[in-house]
């Protein structure tokens, strides 16, 4: 569970976020949507410590995310994150990223975290390519890569921007495919997406952010059936 109180972001003056309250409970699927620029990866940045607060704070866990705190680097563990480009170590075989930071970072015994790994990678349906390296794998793969390796660290909550942004379009359905069985098993998960209908099928709530501030957020078929607000009205027509 994640909780946001009061949430300010500035980059000097720059206020990227501004005054976002928001929760999200234990096994629901938040997809967050809004123009470039809006803030949408700020936002996640700051779900997962990466950035430090202006002000207001962030819960996961009922554990306030605190930077300098001791207990920031086990708090972020339990929050995962996928990127839109993907960040594979190149000379490192899909076996050994995955494997990497749960052995150096976790200290895990190897054998265990091979084990895991291996259950992973059937799960994003790569059993056959853990000895090769990501330069040997398309942009689809390498994502399901990318997402394994985030499971490997056991976390409670996923995190994703724009994973599929940077895929060509036949390769985007199989990135969902594992996204939406994730959603099924039941993991805590906010993702910022273009795709709608992801958002259609899997997402609990459609959260819509303009200029840093949540404007709408409801069931999807709500804000893509009726939206009350003008922006999101205008957002949404854009897509279409
Ligand atoms: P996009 O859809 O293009 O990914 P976004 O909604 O994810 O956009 P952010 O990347 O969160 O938007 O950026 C929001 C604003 O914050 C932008 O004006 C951006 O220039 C600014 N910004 C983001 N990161 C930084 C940074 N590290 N330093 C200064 N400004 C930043
Ligand atoms: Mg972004």
């Amino acid at each position: 569970m994640i909780t946001v109180n009061r949430l300010v972001k500035d980059f000097g003056y720059n206020r990227v976020i501004d005054g976002i309250d928001a929760t999200v409970s234990t096994g629901e699927v938040v997809v967050l949507i809004g123009a470039s620029g809006s803030g949408k990866s700020t936002f996640l940045r700051c779900l997962n410590g990466l950035e430090t607060l202006t002000s207001g704070e962030i819960l996961i866990e009922s554990t306030p995310l605190e930077r300098n705190s001791k207990s920031l680097k086990q708090i972020r563990r339990q929050v995962g994150m996928v990127f839109q480009q993907f960040n594979l170590f190149p000379h490192l075989t899909v076996l050994e990223n995955i494997i990497e930071a749960p052995v150096h970072v976790l200290h895990q015994p190897k054998k265990q975290v091979i084990k895991v790994a291996q259950e992973l990678l059937a799960k994003v349906g790569l059993s056959d390519k853990q000895n090769c390296y990501p330069g040997t794998l398309s942009g689809g793969q390498c994502q399901r890569v990318a997402i394994a390796r985030a499971l490997a660290m056991h976390p409670k909550i996923m995190l994703f921007d724009e994973p599929t942004s940077a895929l060509d379009p036949e390769l985007v359905g199989e990135v969902l495919t594992v996204m939406k069985q994730l959603a099924e098993d039941g993991m805590t998960m906010v993702v910022v997406t273009h795709e709608m209908g992801f958002a259609r099928e899997v997402a609990d709530r459609v959260i819509f952010i303009d200029e840093g501030k949540i404007v709408e957020e409801g069931p999807p078929a709500q804000i893509f059936g009726n939206p009350q607000e003008k922006r999101t009205q205008a957002f949404l027509g854009r897509l279409s």
